[in-house]
């Protein structure tokens, strides 16, 4: 046992300030990891030829700024974390490493709302699949991170609303997903994972205040604030969707009128085009008719857009976030959303709140939720497990 205080303490607690800074943002530079810790130059030059004779972390040489630097990551081998996500049409997995190295990643159509029971063997059946096709040692998985497309209540662990998955009512998604696949599994909902993703491999990278949208069959925000993720005690927080804009606008399936989602999400906006587009018009075409010119198309991705920066503006007066990060098939329209949504932010928010806004499409697309599950499964997983080699060796499922 170490005593606080004492100089043993302080220096494994300066380890782990140094292996969590790298875990989370992939690689530094030490100048970088010296910021991110608050450790010194010569401390943290020294914590790094320990731990990379330790063989925790590698270093690399790189340039920062013109100038020649070393970069530092934690050991790929060292570890691998795993990452699923759920939506409402899909099932996706990627494998990554601890250097944050994606080594595979597979993704196939399931109508996730039918049965829980079903999406879950599919799940386990594609992970498994893959870590059989990479040929990775089963004993070196640390965690997995899973999304789900509704609210998760922190507490029970159940998903928060049963009216957005039906099939799911009672399901622990993290417990079911443990118990299949023997090793710790950290769940969270789309829109947080959406975040994550983009902030750690993204349009979100080095900002600590931010805001991924997703707009979808719904609209939903994930809140990033000073660096993590904020859910709220029942993880209903970034509900952007059901801020209300006209108390007689058309009914939401919250039981409100008029919610920021009856005028943005696919399930409105769709039929104001089919009339003239038919009836298996989707969200993706609206894009691609508005970038060749339909003038339809983009008179409503503008209309959307104008609405989400009015949610937006809201968001910055409340939050005064330094990015909103736009996902989703919407955010393929660029300019014609991203532009309305500017002029909205301009016009409702506090100048001083909207001055320092960026609003930037995602950079990861449709694997934004994935890779966030894997910076779920990374930031969960622990220093101690790497200092000390305590994986959660030889999963049974594996084994
Ligand atoms: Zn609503």
């Amino acid at each position: 046992m170490e005593t606080p205080g004492s100089q043993s303490s302080l220096h494994r607690a300066n380890l782990e300030r140094v292996v969590r800074a790298v875990r989370l943002a992939g690689s530094l530079t030490q100048a970088e990891i010296a910021r991110t810790t608050g450790l010194s130059a010569a401390t943290v030059s020294n914590i790094v030829r320990e731990l990379k004779d330790g063989g925790t972390v590698q270093v690399t040489p790189t340039s920062a700024g013109g100038r020649r630097a070393r970069s530092v990551s934690l050991s790929g081998d060292a570890g691998i974390v795993i990452g699923v996500d759920f939506g409402h049409t899909h099932l996706r997995v990627a494998i990554g490493n601890l250097a944050h190295q994606v080594l595979a990643e597979e993704a196939e159509p399931l109508d996730v709302d039918a049965s829980s029971t079903q999406g879950f063997d599919r799940a386990e059946e594609l992970v498994k699949r893959l870590i059989s096709a990479t040929g990775i040692d089963a004993s070196k998985i640390a965690g997995v991170g899973l999304g789900v497309p509704g609210p998760i209540d922190v507490e029970s662990g159940t998903l928060g609303s049963t009216a957005i998955l039906p099939g799911w009512t009672g399901i622990k998604p993290a417990e079911e997903l443990q118990r299949r696949l023997g090793v710790p599994v950290h769940v969270d909902n789309d829109a947080n994972l959406g975040a994550l993703g983009e902030m750690v491999w993204g349009s979100g990278r080095g900002v600590k205040d931010l805001a991924y949208i997703k707009i979808a069959s719904g609209v939903g925000a994930g809140l990033v604030i000073n660096g993590k993720i904020y859910r709220g005690p029942g993880g209903t927080a970034g509900e952007i969707g059901h801020i209300t804009l006209d108390e007689s606008g058309p009914v939401c399936r919250c039981g409100n009128r008029g919610c920021l989602e009856t005028f943005a999400s696919a399930r409105y906006v769709l039929p104001l085009l089919q009339p003239g587009h038919g009836p298996d018009l989707t969200m993706e075409d609206v894009v691609r008719l508005a970038r060749e010119g339909d003038p339809g198309c983009r008179r409503v991705i503008a209309d959307v857009g104008r609405h989400i920066g009015s949610g937006v503006a809201n968001l910055c007066n409340l939050l005064n976030p330094s990015r909103v990060v736009l996902g989703g098939d919407l955010a393929e329209a660029g300019e014609l959303v991203l532009g309305p949504i500017r002029e909205s932010v301009s016009r409702y928010a506090i100048p001083s709140a909207a001055r320092q806004l960026s609003v930037l499409p995602g950079a990861l697309g449709g694997r934004a939720e994935v890779l966030g599950a894997l910076a779920l499964a990374l930031s969960e997983m622990g220093d101690s497990t790497l200092l000390d080699g305590t994986l959660p060796t030889a999963a049974p499922a594996f084994t």
